[in-house]
């Protein structure tokens, strides 16, 4: 199998099997509709709306966080953050996938969480060190497998992501039982209970309450967004491949 490995070795020798041609258009991902990861990925690394999507979507949880926390005594709040394409981008991972015109897999995964080479996006370290200076705590929600967590947590500490407690997924991908950890306060022995007073993800699965079949509910099921959450685009895998293409 291609590794990234190679992939990196023929960028950087501008020679490989495939003559240097352009990539196919064609990659296979898992969604129901999987097909090609060029555009998305096009997209979110090299356009000014990403960045601005992204900007924007820190800038304006970071005015709701001031407000919202008004008065809150410090050291009792915190902010849920998922991780992948939230806080920190794989689009490197994903642009060594079309260059390699295949799918991702656990082992080219694997390889690429142990690079610790996952940058922060736009705008969150600004946000991340808002949270700090109000007070708060930042709890790091993500379903990267715990086998990863030693590596995201190196990957986020090379990039000078603040965070107070990392919490990867165990036995379930659900997140409701890990933000009732920390609200209870055994999510870490460093951290006493906390209210959460934000979530902020690429996921509909990052939010409470919040799954694929919202979207036939009615405007008033995502009053949430914009205040309490914060979503930010990822056109490129999600929870949303699996819908039915209509
Ligand atoms: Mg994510």
């Amino acid at each position: 199998m291609k590794s990234l490995v190679y992939l990196a070795c023929c960028v950087l020798l501008a020679a490989c099997s495939t003559g240097g041609a352009a990539p196919s258009k064609t990659v296979q991902s898992e969604g129901v509709v999987g097909s090609d990861l060029t555009r998305p990925v096009h997209w979110m690394r090299n356009s000014a709306e990403f960045q601005a999507a992204f900007l924007q979507t820190y800038a304006l949880a970071g005015e709701h966080l001031r407000k919202r926390v008004e008065g809150m005594e410090p050291g009792t709040w915190a902010v849920a953050v998922d991780a992948d394409e939230t806080l920190i981008s794989n689009s490197e991972y994903e642009k060594a996938l079309v260059e390699l015109e295949q799918g991702s897999t656990d082992e080219l995964w694997m390889e690429w969480v142990t690079r610790r080479a996952a940058p922060p996006l736009p705008g969150a370290l600004r946000f991340l060190d808002l949270v700090q200076d109000l007070g708060g705590r930042i709890a790091i929600v993500t379903n990267r497998k715990e086998r990863d967590c030693p590596d995201t947590r190196a990957n986020l500490e090379a990039f000078d992501i603040p965070f107070d407690v990392l919490l990867c997924r165990t036995d379930s991908r659900e997140k409701e039982p890990r933000w009732e950890s920390i609200e209870k306060g055994t999510a870490s022995p460093d951290l006493p209970p906390l209210e959460i007073v934000m979530w902020l993800g690429d996921n509909i699965n990052d939010f409470p309450d919040m799954v694929q079949e919202s979207r036939f509910s009615s405007p008033e099921a995502f009053g949430d967004y914009g205040s309490r959450f914060f979503m930010f685009p990822n056109p490129s895998y999600g929870s949303w491949e699996a819908n039915p293409f209509d």
